[in-house]
């Protein structure tokens, strides 16, 4: 090749041209560095794929400058750049950003330097070097990161190096990883989860596209199912790729693999340190990581030879990113299977509406698993009506919960109270004038975390400590807490059990792996008595002591009028159910609700999971949303209110008239102040069979709006806000 079309990690433009000079030789996929005007650019070589360049004579083109010391990206993986920016209606380049996101890695091999303790004291104690000396006890890493872990400057351990306290050691930062054997531990399956098991093994055997949906009940053993077509996988010498929704989990999965395959898989999460990502990123691209666990951005890496994908818990919402490019992980992995021609599972206890459609119109092929493993008994689920039972005024547990509560912790059983709302109260006003306290930035409410004493946005992160006096009319000690939050249910619990060991689980009690791991220590040693948490705490979790999980209150997501509100509703409280009894004794759980005459709570008490997703599956064939028909949002957004009010129309305005789209607004955003910009949405449902993407680009094509317009667009989209 002479001339190559390039694919630069430039969102503004195009795929470009270059000239390759005499003697180097590229491939289709190889990283290069390239000129862009006066600076330089990383590009990917393009083949004749689907990116279309402008046409410059050879003669203009301007060469390469050089290759990066990576694999190219395999064909498979260019195909899914093309195709995830083509639906998501993305730049190619934001999505390829996703493919090279390791800086580091790309530099090639390298070395670095750590240091850690000798055991020599330093000459002259002070008392800085004293707490470094105790705080690095066993650690290995930068000087920044050991500065970081010691709260001491870089330069008091330069001091201790200096000295000889700390030592200099040349660390490869690709050193291999621990390898995985595929028959470390090799439990003995029951008989349902072994056909499952076999069907996948099969399926990876033979290769080729195969998307599976591993539907089984709460309990049921579907991770030691899939772990064992991860062994086939290995066996085969081939990469695995498992997508878990959230890094709390990642713990408690860990600890799961390492014992049934003897060495942890590598991980991959926003929180890793950029060594941390540079050398996980190598090994993908090499082939030398076996297992990578990670959230959804997992998905784009370069694996060398990926043999399997498995996405746990697929009904997650978290699979869906909301900002950059807005891709759901889900479909993306089934797309990244078809292209690279391996099979991949969708393992749920409570599918997405869309996956089960896809299973009954058989393109995923459905393997279930019906009954407990061991013998264990799904909970009872008995409802309370909070019209007729309601809690003491200023409460918000029932008193026939309460009772509960108190017969777990004598027989020294676990109990788990859910809610899905952080903080301790959603709403804070002033007694006295009525003042409620809102966010500057967003159109929300501010919410009060008394832990931390703060009142926090739950949207952009503002935060402020709640203050003596209201700002309104000025009367001192005035505000009050309105709703409940996790943490004033906890309160409610301390006051009415003062014995009990009550802990919070929430994204901001357990955001990093270490707290988590923490946490689930605390847990399985039996320390806790009464969790209270949110959405964190209804998957994934395993305390053999729970028996009794109380709902706090069911009715609150069914509020807002979300397209899917009964669909979360429904996995919610049937995941969180799922987490009692899962031991010896069977589990007791209770929903508190105002609408018992609900579909959804009435499916939920019944255990009838059809007779809800039937009921549900029908309102959604009437209002055309997926599975059967399709929606897109168009969000505008600006600083200042009329110019975004302005573009929106403007471009409603143009609407294309057809006969398989409709096209609704633009209308304020329900959260019509996001970060400091006004939102106008457009909302856009098709016909399953409308070509939706090729109608939007054309559409927003055509606009010449100011630079301080924002203009996104959300194929699929999970937030209607
Ligand atoms: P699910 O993911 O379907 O909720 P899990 O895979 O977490 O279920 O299994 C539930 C519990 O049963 C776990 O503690 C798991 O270790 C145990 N278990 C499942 N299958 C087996 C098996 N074949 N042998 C031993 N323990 C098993
Ligand atoms: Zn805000």
């Amino acid at each position: 090749m002479n001339r190559v079309r390039l694919l630069v990690l430039n969102a503004a433009l195009g795929p470009l041209d270059y000239r390759v000079p005499e003697g180097t030789v590229v491939k289709p996929g190889s990283v290069v560095r390239a000129p862009l005007g006066p600076r330089e650019v990383i590009g990917i070589v393009w083949d004749e794929g689907r990116l279309e360049a402008a046409s410059v004579p050879d003669n203009k083109l301007r060469p390469i400058l050089g290759i990066l010391p990576v694999p190219p990206l395999t064909d498979e993986l260019r195909r899914l750049v093309e195709w995830t920016a083509d639906y998501y209606c993305a730049a190619p380049a934001s999505v390829a950003r996703m493919v090279l996101s390791s800086g580091g890695a790309l530099k090639g091999p390298a070395t670095m330097t750590e240091y850690r303790l000798t055991g020599t004291m330093p000459d002259r104690m002070t008392a800085q070097r004293e707490q470094a000396l105790e705080r690095l006890e066993g650690e290995q890493a930068t000087l920044r990161e050991l500065a970081a872990i010691a709260e001491v400057s870089e330069g008091v351990l330069r001091g201790l190096a200096n000295m000889g306290a700390l030592e200099a050691v040349a660390v490869d930062c690709d050193r291999p990883f621990p390898r995985a054997e595929p028959d470390h531990a090799v439990p003995a399956l029951n008989p349902e989860q072994q056909a499952a098991a076999d069907r996948f093994s099969e399926a990876i055997t033979n290769g080729g596209f195969a998307p599976f949906l591993l539907d089984g009940v709460t309990g049921s053993g579907k991770t030691e199912v899939y772990f064992e077509a991860i062994a086939t996988a290995l066996k085969e010498g081939r990469q695995v790729l498992v997508l878990l929704p959230e890094i709390a989990l990642t713990e408690a999965f860990l600890k799961r693999f390492e014992a049934r395959f003897g060495a942890a898989p590598v991980t991959w999460h926003s929180s890793l340190k950029s060594t941390e990502r540079r050398r996980a990123w190598r090994a993908i691209a090499s082939g030398e990581a076996q297992v990578v666990v990670g959230a959804r951005s997992a998905l784009f890496l370069p694996y060398a030879r990926l043999g399997l994908i498995v996405v746990d818990e697929a009904h997650e919402v978290s699979f869906k990113q909301d900002d950059g490019v807005r891709y759901n992980a889900r479909d993306v992995a089934v797309m990244r299977g078809r292209f690279a021609g391996i099979p991949v599972i969708l393992a749920s206890a409570t599918p997405a509406l869309e996956s089960l459609q896809m299973a009954d119109s058989g393109v995923y092929e459905k393997i279930e698993l019906a009954a407990r493993y061991g013998g264990a008994q799904l909970p009872d689920i008995a409802v309370l009506d909070l019209r007729a039972d309601p809690p003491p005024r200023g409460r918000w547990l029932a008193p026939k919960l309460v009772e509960q509560l108190e017969l777990r912790a004598e027989r020294g059983e676990q109990s788990l109270l859910f809610l899905n709302r952080r903080g301790y109260a959603p709403l804070t006003l002033c007694r006295h004038c009525g003042y409620r306290f809102q966010c500057p930035n967003c159109s929300a409410w501010l919410v009060e975390h008394r832990f931390s004493q703060r009142l926090a946005c739950h949207h952009c992160g503002h935060e402020t400590p709640p203050p003596p006096a209201c700002p309104e009319c000025g009367t001192e000690d005035c505000l009050v807490a309105c709703g409940p939050g996790v943490e004033r249910i906890a309160d409610e619990v301390a006051e009415l059990m003062p014995k009990a060991r009550v802990a919070v689980a929430t994204s901001d009690t357990l955001n990093t792996p270490e707290r988590a791991a923490e946490f689930i220590a605390l847990a399985e040693a039996r320390q806790i008595d009464v969790i209270v948490g949110t959405q964190l705490v209804t998957k994934g979790f395993h305390f053999p002591e729970l028996t009794l999980v109380g709902v706090v209150d069911a009715d609150l997501g069914l509020e807002g009028g979300d397209l899917r509100a009964a669909e979360r509703t429904y996995q919610q409280i049937a995941q969180v159910a799922g987490r009692a009894g899962r031991g010896a004794k069977p589990g007791e759980v209770l929903i508190q609700t105002r609408h018992p005459e609900a579909p959804v709570i009435t499916a939920l008490a019944a255990g009838d999971r059809d007779a809800f997703y039937t009921a549900e599956a029908e309102a959604r064939r009437e209002a055309g949303a997926p599975p059967f028909g399709r929606w897109a949002a168009i969000i505008v957004s600006s600083e200042d209110e009329a110019e975004a009010r302005d573009a929106a129309r403007a471009i409603g305005g143009k609407r294309p008239e057809l006969a398989d789209i409709a096209i609704l607004g633009p209308a304020p955003a329900p959260l019509a102040l996001l970060r400091g910009r006004y939102r106008y949405r457009l909302l856009v449902n098709a016909r399953r069979t409308a070509q939706v993407q090729d109608v939007i680009r054309q559409w927003l094509g055509g606009f010449d709006l100011p630079r301080s317009v924002r203009v996104s667009v959300d194929i699929d989209p999970y937030s209607f806000v």
